[in-house]
């Protein structure tokens, strides 16, 4: 995925200059958008796939270019070049309606993004543990994620069967990581550097594991990326949260930071008082 349509999109006058009041964030720090399926059943892991489009049509008139994880990664480590106003835009799971309703939309626009899929469960549906009211569907198999990645997005793990990790053992857990890898990779034939927690359930143990197996992993925090996060703990805004839709502001502003900021404590609370958040929703239904 190039951008270079993107970059040729018309971009209004007041996103080349920088913002009078000083509010733009860090010219590094990047949103990391989290999606899994684009569906209209209404359940926690969907967003209807019109409120995706809508997304995506207003990143790109407003000069964002979606790019994959790696890339930032490669531009963060190397001191590389990112588009005036970049946006990693990530997939979790794999579902099959990402290649029919997100890639020919994000090609449209010259974007690129990263879709986690889940290595045992690839031409399955996202039938693992999980509460019965959740929407079962289809999941690419090793051929849509082939041409995925003929076409420009990129691949990353989500483990071999999707479990929380930090409740596995020693062994289990270097199965679910490493395993992950070298299914993709086989299947793939190419390199698979990135991971995305099942949950964002990570712990010390689980980080280590991972840490140790790619370049780079996504947790479930709520804010916006920058170079100091540890690679293998890297934040991401969970579109859930948006589904009735965000302003660009959100995603690239100083306010718009502070207000993420206190989302994602309000959505710590609520977890810490025992009150259902999508993540605690997701982790407590086994998704
Ligand atoms: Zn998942």
């Amino acid at each position: 995925m190039s951008g270079s349509r993107t970059r040729g999109l018309e971009r209004p006058e007041e996103n080349r200059r920088p913002s009078p009041s000083g509010a733009e964030l860090a010219p590094r720090a990047v949103p990391i958008l989290t999606y899994h399926s684009l569906d209209a059943s209404r359940s926690v892991i969907s967003v209807d796939p019109r409120v995706f489009a809508s997304h995506m049509r207003r990143l790109a008139r407003r000069g964002f270019t979606g790019i994959p994880l790696s890339r930032l990664l490669a531009a963060w480590r190397e001191d590389a070049e990112l588009p005036a106003r970049p946006v990693v835009i990530t997939f979790d799971d794999g579902f099959e309606n990402f290649f029919d309703c997100a890639a020919p939309l994000l090609t449209e626009l010259g974007f690129g993004a990263t879709v986690f899929a889940v290595a045992g469960y690839l031409g399955r549906k996202n039938d693992w543990r999980q509460a019965a009211e959740v929407t079962r569907l289809p999941l690419m198999g090793m051929d849509r994620l082939r041409e995925l990645a003929r076409r420009g997005f990129e691949i990353g793990a989500h483990s071999v069967s999707h479990p929380r990790l930090t409740k596995l053992s020693a062994e289990a857990l270097e199965r679910e990581v490493g395993d992950s890898r070298r299914i993709l990779e086989d299947g793939l034939g190419l390199a698979v550097p990135c991971f995305a927690y099942p949950y964002g359930a990570l712990d010390p143990a689980v980080k280590r594991a991972v840490g140790g197996t790619y370049s780079a992993a996504c947790g479930a925090r709520l804010a916006v990326a920058r170079p100091t996060d540890e690679p293998c703990e890297l934040p991401r805004l969970d579109m859930y949260y948006f589904r009735g839709g965000f302003t660009h502001r959100l995603l690239c502003t100083r306010p718009g930071a502070a207000y993420l900021a206190l989302r994602g404590l309000g959505r710590r609370l609520r977890a810490r008082a025992g009150r259902a958040t999508p993540d605690s929703l997701l982790a407590t239904k086994g998704l």
